[in-house]
């Protein structure tokens, strides 16, 4: 069926195509949904995948054939205060956990967002232990701006041929 519906929107000569519905019960299931459905998508034309916001999951599907995302994950995580940051555990730490208390650097130190610029991980644990309603808005900016900067490096890993040698540097 997955089959048959991509070959029938394909047909109807939209500008972009998503896949979303059931995409399985595990993450080997989701990939077979994609490889059932990929193929029969025009190759020109943008393919969104809907719900995908892991940093592990976004090199997989974009291996799939994936151009496009949309996930809760990075707003939420922010509004808690869990932030995206390369080369930690699961690519994340909690702002709120009592190491970062006095720590004076940036979220993560390659990030070149607005919050990362002008705010140690210190204030920002600080404001989010006060719950200032800027707390949430600074970690949204950083964790918004980490995934826009890990898509450009994918975009720019696929044209340049070493999208292996990037999944390599990030550790996936
Ligand atoms: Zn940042």
């Amino acid at each position: 069926m997955r089959q048959e519906s991509g070959s029938f929107i394909a047909s109807q000569g939209f500008d972009g195509f998503a896949i979303g519905g059931s995409l399985g019960r595990s993450k080997e299931e989701m990939y077979q949904v994609l490889e059932w459905t990929v193929p029969h998508l025009p190759q020109d034309k943008p393919r969104h995948l809907l719900g995908i916001g892991e940093i592990e999951d976004i090199f997989e599907v974009v291996k799939c054939g994936i151009d496009l995302f949309d996930c809760v994950a990075p707003t939420r995580m922010a509004r808690t205060g869990t932030l995206f940051v390369k080369g930690t555990e699961r690519f994340r730490i909690h702002i709120l956990n009592a190491r970062f208390k006095d720590d004076p650097g940036p979220i993560d130190e390659d990030c070149h967002c607005h919050t990362c610029c002008n705010y140690s991980r210190a204030y920002l644990r600080h404001l989010f232990a006060a719950k200032e309603p800027s707390a949430i808005r600074l970690a949204t900016i950083h964790n918004l701006h980490f995934l826009e900067s890990l898509m450009r490096q994918i975009r720019t890993a696929i044209r340049e041929n070493r999208l292996e040698a990037l999944k390599r540097e990030w550790e996936i």
